[in-house]
């Protein structure tokens, strides 16, 4: 569990706590026939709701919520010809002394209610609490919370990362929740563990290993960026843009194939523009360049190995052990006396994927990976990458927007030598959200539409006459963040 995680989760846990607090109190003033909280005192109330859910567990809150609303229920019988509206305040007051008592005095002891009519936790608590912390909110405090967790690590857990089978998960959520009456509506439910859900996987959260600050690049009077900043943490980063956007510029850069003009890059903690550094990075660096000069009279083998020298792997026995572990990992190794020239295009892009994976590295920057690919080539792709991503920093380039879905943590929109987007493939589709359209004839006004398989318009921008919205991809996120400038160059 990552550092920024924890926090994270014991943020989202206290928001929980002070949700469900305040959920009782307004089942207790029902339960009374206590009014309605009026609007300015209503701020006062989840702001104590709030205080105390730092400190104390559910179950004190509860007993709590119920002696507060209790002592103003009493007050209304003894004062009846007080107005109404003064009971709810007078609740509120209670419940604000009774939190500063409780926040001020740890040994104020609150007898906890375990068992609350009516209400147990709602189903996203229950799923925070039970699925995630795998902890009681009613017994469990914060700071007792804080302790058990587990000691933060640098890397996200794959499991927080797989996608796979997520939608089935949630499903199931959904379909238990379901069949609980005094679940939420399922619905909301199942929008919160998404947000959960990505606050669990956001790669933002995860600490940079790379960061680069004012980088500038020209070729002659030609800029390619000024001024770039960028931090890459652990996990797999997409590169998305337009042909000439500057991705390859960038990752020759950062593969220390090519210096910039100016600004600093910080790789694993060392600098590239010293030569001293920039020889120990190699070792750590994997690079699939556009073009991997591979030379057609070698073997796969041969050419792996030669790559194996050249990151310093000395030792005979283990290079060769090195370069059948990688061949093996795309497919190659039945090839391996293959000579490079006899090879088909796919298999040429797998070596070069091959020779970026010799020595384990921490820092893997491909560009273009999948590009001649066949189907079953690209998912093998797919499941190397995601693996490689759990505990390492993975940049790549594509042009395959269903490979950003599919195996990015995170996607940077970068054209015209800037980033345009950074975030999630899944908010970058969000984007447009409300801009996709199907439509069944050819639009004329929208910006960007193209022909599907099933002979409709798909288009992205204003809504065509007869149009009618379609869920957003990343694709259409993309197109709808650059517009046309998404075809520029290509
Ligand atoms: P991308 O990978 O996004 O397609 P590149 O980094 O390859 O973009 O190119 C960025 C810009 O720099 C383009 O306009 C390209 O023509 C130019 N460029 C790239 N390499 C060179 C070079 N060696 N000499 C001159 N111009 C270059």
């Amino acid at each position: 569990m990552t550092d920024g995680r924890q926090e994270d989760l014991l943020a989202v846990a206290r928001e929980l706590i002070a949700e469900e607090a305040l959920r009782y109190f307004t089942n207790r003033r029902d339960d009374l026939n206590l009014p309605a909280v009026p609007e300015n005192h209503a701020a006062r109330l989840a702001e104590a709701a709030y205080k105390v859910a730092e400190l104390r567990p559910l179950g004190e809150i509860y007993n709590l919520v119920w002696r507060a609303t209790r002592a103003a229920a009493e007050a209304a019988q003894k004062n009846p010809r007080t107005p109404r509206a003064h009971m709810a305040t007078h609740a509120v007051n209670r419940v604000e002394t009774d939190v500063q008592r409780a926040t001020v005095d740890p040994g104020w002891e609150l007898k906890p209610f375990t068992a609350i009519t009516g209400q147990g936790p709602a189903a996203m608590t229950r799923a925070l609490f039970y699925n995630v912390l795998d902890s009681d909110p009613i017994e469990t405090s914060l700071p007792k919370l804080r302790e058990a967790l587990p000691e933060p690590v640098v890397a996200p857990r794959a499991a927080d990362a797989a996608p796979a089978g997520e939608g089935d998960e949630l499903a199931a959520t959904v379909a238990w929740l379901n069949s609980r009456p005094e679940a939420w509506d399922p619905y909301l439910v199942a929008a919160g563990l998404s947000v959960l859900a990505d606050v669990l996987t956001d790669p933002l959260n995860v600490e940079a290993t790379i960061t680069v600050r004012g980088l500038r690049k020209r070729y002659g009077a030609k800029e390619v960026f000024d001024d770039l900043d960028l931090d890459l943490g652990p996990g797999v980063t997409g590169l998305l843009g337009p042909n000439g956007a500057g991705k390859t510029t960038l990752m020759r850069c950062l593969a220390t194939a090519l210096n910039p003009d100016a600004g600093r890059i910080d790789i694993l903690g060392n600098d590239p523009s010293s030569s001293a550094q920039r020889t120990e990075l190699r070792k750590v660096i994997g690079y699939l360049p556009q073009n991997p000069g591979l030379y057609p009279h070698f073997t796969a083998a041969s050419m792996v190995d030669y790559m194996a020298i050249l990151k310093e792997i000395t030792d005979r026995g283990a290079r060769k052990k090195e370069v059948r572990r990688v061949l093996a990992e795309v497919d190659l190794a039945d090839s391996a006396g293959t000579k490079v020239r006899r090879l088909s295009g796919g298999m040429r892009q797998r070596l070069g994927i091959a020779q970026a994976l010799i020595g384990d590295p921490r820092f893997l920057i491909m560009d273009e990976p999948t590009v001649g690919l066949d189907p079953e080539q690209r998912m093998r792709f797919r499941t190397l990458t995601s693996q490689l991503g759990e505990n390492r920093t993975v940049l790549l380039s594509t042009h395959q927007t269903e490979d950003i879905a599919a195996l990015c943590d995170r996607v940077i929109v970068f054209s015209g030598g800037s980033v345009k987007f950074d975030g999630t493939p899944r908010e970058l589709a969000v984007g447009a959200k409300g801009r996709v359209w199907s439509s069944d004839t050819r639009p004329t006004k929208a910006q960007i539409y193209w022909r599907t398989a099933d002979g409709s318009y798909r288009v992205v921008g204003e809504r065509p006459s007869d149009g009618s919205a379609v869920d957003p991809t990343v694709e259409d996120g993309y197109l709808q963040l650059l517009g046309t400038a998404a075809r520029a160059g290509s």
